[in-house]
């Protein structure tokens, strides 16, 4: 099959470009990557490790040959770097992202587009607690989702190649709707992201009162919510205020559901307790027949297992 793109630049060389570019290297044709990052230092450590093919110290450069566009910066600064790579383009290059939030976003990017410029935006549902040039690793995105947001009236060919170049890394691609995507991740990721990071700042405000016996008897429940807390903290703040009204919606919810228990704590219901965790369970089962998991949640245990660590 011909491959999707020839020449591909990636905006921003983080976990997800860096993810991008090493897993492509396992194809027998793969695209050529550029890439360009704000800082000099992030571009001479992806020059240092080999990450791309071409590290510009321009956004212009980087873009100037490129069949596809890849925007890999945090949601926030999606339309600027659009509207500062717009002349910079060659006609027909097909721009897409690979941000958490879709509906804001893609709004705010497609204005900055040359006429007739084409932007098919993707979220490919992978990623870990690390960032920068050096995080990114070959296999992120092998059994993962990838889905395509397009808007109606964009060409099917180039949603069609998008989708190639995806799955020629791994991906098993879906199309939404820009809107519907916002709200499912704000129920799959947004919000427990948050709940993870109120969880530990509760934890860290008695830690000062119980002399670290937090960190020390930590626990799994809580060693797993500070792992998805240490993710990036420019990335969560830019996902929650561009998908405010999703995440808002389903945190209501959650408040809901929480005094709901809260109550059948305080009242002795059992039952309900029982029959809340038993539903929750069969979810979890869910997710591992779906083949997004496997049944060894063990976060990190193995590596501090094998360092010597107590896990
Ligand atoms: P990352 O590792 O922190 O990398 C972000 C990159 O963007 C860095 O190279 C940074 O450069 C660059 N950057 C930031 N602002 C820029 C600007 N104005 N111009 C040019 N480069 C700029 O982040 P990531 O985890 O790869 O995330 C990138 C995108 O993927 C985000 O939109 C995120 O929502 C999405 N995403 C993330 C995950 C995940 O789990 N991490 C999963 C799916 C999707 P400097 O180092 O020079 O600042």
């Amino acid at each position: 099959m011909t491959p999707p793109f020839e020449r591909v630049a990636l905006i921003g060389l983080g976990l997800i470009a860096g993810s991008i570019s090493l897993s492509a290297r396992r194809l027998a044709n793969p695209p050529r990557f550029s890439g360009f990052a704000r800082r000099a230092e992030t571009r001479d450590t992806a020059r240092r490790i080999g990450l791309i093919d071409r590290v510009d110290d321009s956004l212009a450069e980087a873009v100037a040959d490129a069949d596809l566009v890849i925007l890999c910066v945090p949601v926030g600064s999606m339309a600027d770097v659009a509207e500062a790579m717009r002349p910079h383009l060659k006609p027909g290059t097909i721009v897409s992202d690979v941000g958490s939030v879709k509906a804001d976003v893609s709004g705010a990017v497609a204005p900055q587009l040359p006429p007739g410029g084409v932007l098919v935006p993707a979220h490919p549902l992978a990623g870990t607690e690390h960032s920068g040039p050096e995080s990114g690793f070959a296999t992120l995105y092998d059994g993962r989702f990838c889905v395509l947001t397009p808007v109606p009236g964009t060409p099917p060919e180039a949603v069609a190649r998008l989708r190639q170049f995806w799955e020629e890394l791994g991906a098993t691609v879906e199309e939404m709707e820009p809107e519907h995507h916002d709200l499912v991740l704000a129920v799959t990721s947004h919000a427990p992201h948050l709940i993870a990071y109120t969880m530990v700042g509760v934890a860290d405000d008695l830690r000062r009162v119980t002399n670290s016996e937090v960190i020390k008897y930590s626990a799994a429940g809580f060693r797993d919510f500070t792992r998805i807390a240490a993710s990036d903290p420019t990335m969560w703040r830019d996902v929650f205020l561009n998908n405010k009204e999703a995440t808002l919606e389903i945190l209501g919810r959650f408040t809901e559901e929480l005094f709901a228990l809260q109550r059948a704590i305080r009242v002795g219901d059992g039952d309900l307790l029982f029959d809340y965790f038993t539903r929750t369970r069969a979810i979890r089962r869910g997710i591992l027949e779906a083949g997004q998991d496997v049944d060894a949640p063990d976060f990190g245990r193995t590596v501090a297992r094998n360092a010597g660590l107590k896990s």
